[in-house]
């Protein structure tokens, strides 16, 4: 590793994690070039400290997708790598944190024999509060961070997709999974600003806005219902339309409950009212 290479990271931080681990850790920023490592990593790859960065297979199971707007973000698969030893190729837990830290976007990867694989604490956190399919805030997630940011004055939005049964039926339970991470994807697209997004259950998600003007906040949840009705998925060339419900508050610190409930009703209005439309309705 080489700490000089940049002055604005928290190098003591870093330098404490890497002595920390036992097992291969690295660390890359957002080039996703490997930036530090420790030497359990240099061992794993059969690498020295001055070739490390340019190892092929190092960069290559390093690559993760671009991060989710949702940070923190951690996932782990099983990856194959090819290490000196007595076996050629051999399987490891990959385990890709993703955090900001003083406004820098760093990835933390580290692999890890199977036998020995454990989450850490932060991770197990992380873990229990995201929704695997769509990686989005799970119930406990989107609720938590809504307490969270109480004393703000706050929009809240439900979203349910619909006739998703529909999707599941015609096109098989696979394409109505992509139709979740799809959806996912265009809520993080269309409110990368939200205080936080999440998958409430099934086919509905959450969304939490501060309220700046009332009419902005209302016209974005109408426009969204047209972007996602006018797409023509792969998955689904018939296209997607989602009813939308919205609670606006006047003030600040209003309750969470008020929210989730007034927002469940309004999207129940849209429903009853041909759905593929929002309702918005204001809390005093
Ligand atoms: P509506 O317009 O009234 O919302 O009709 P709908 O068909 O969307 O009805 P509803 O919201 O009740 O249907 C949700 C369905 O979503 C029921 C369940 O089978 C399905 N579902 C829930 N979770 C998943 C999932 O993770 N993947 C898939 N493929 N389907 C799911
Ligand atoms: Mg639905």
């Amino acid at each position: 590793m080489d700490p000089t290479k940049n002055n604005s990271v928290p190098l003591a931080l870093f330098q404490a994690l890497l002595k920390q681990y036992a097992e291969a850790l690295i660390i890359s920023d957002v080039n996703q070039l490997p930036f530090y490592w420790n030497e359990k990593a240099e061992r794993l790859f059969g690498a020295t400290s001055t070739d490390f960065e340019k190892n092929q297979q190092v960069i290559e199971l390093i690559k993760c997708e671009p991060p989710s707007p949702n940070l923190p973000f951690v996932e782990t698969d099983v990856v194959r790598l090819t290490s000196p030893g007595p076996f050629e190729q051999q399987p490891y837990h990959r385990t890709i944190e993703t955090l900001e830290i003083n406004g820098t976007v760093w990835h933390f990867i580290r692999f890890t024999e199977l036998s020995t694989f454990s989450l850490t604490e932060s991770e197990l956190y992380i873990q229990s509060r995201t929704d695997e399919l769509s990686q989005l805030l799970n119930r406990r997630g989107f609720q938590s961070t809504l307490e969270q940011n109480i004393e703000k004055r706050l929009a809240l939005a439900i979203l349910d997709i619909d006739y998703f049964k529909r999707i599941n039926d015609n096109r098989g339970h696979s394409a109505g999974d992509q139709a979740i991470a799809w959806f996912a994807d265009q809520l993080n697209l269309e409110f990368s600003d939200a205080i936080c997004v999440g998958r409430l259950g099934g086919d509905e998600f959450g969304v939490v806005l501060e309220v700046v003007k009332e009419k902005d906040t209302e016209r974005r949840f109408d426009q969204f219902c047209q972007t996602i009705s006018r797409q023509r998925p792969v998955f689904y060339p018939s296209g997607i339309s989602v009813s939308i419900g919205v609670a606006i508050s006047k003030l600040k610190n209003t309750g969470s409950r008020r929210l989730l409930t007034a927002g469940d009703r309004a999207m129940y209005q849209s429903k009853q009212a041909g759905r593929n439309q929002s309702t918005s309705v204001e809390l005093i």
